[in-house]
């Protein structure tokens, strides 16, 4: 699949990525998310299958499994 971004030449490949998305106010960090990466500008696509998924993921949420420090860029 061509990557969506306008003018970048790259092919998306499928792969797992770490998705990170803010929940109720907190933030949560998701591994082994497939998606679609582009080989060029990293570009990562998430079928909307895949964000259904991960939405009923968070509102079926325990404990994370682990947990990691959260730096921010300052
Ligand atoms: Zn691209």
């Amino acid at each position: 699949m061509r990557c969506s971004i306008e003018g970048c030449p790259g092919e998306c490949e499928q792969r797992t990525v770490v998705h990170t998305v803010r929940h109720r106010g907190s933030i949560v960090v998701i591994e082994g998310v497939p998606a679609e990466v582009c080989s060029v500008c990293g570009h990562v696509l998430l079928t909307p299958e895949t964000v259904r998924h991960l939405e009923r993921l968070l509102e079926q949420r325990e404990e994370p499994q682990r947990t990691a420090p959260l730096c921010r860029y300052a």
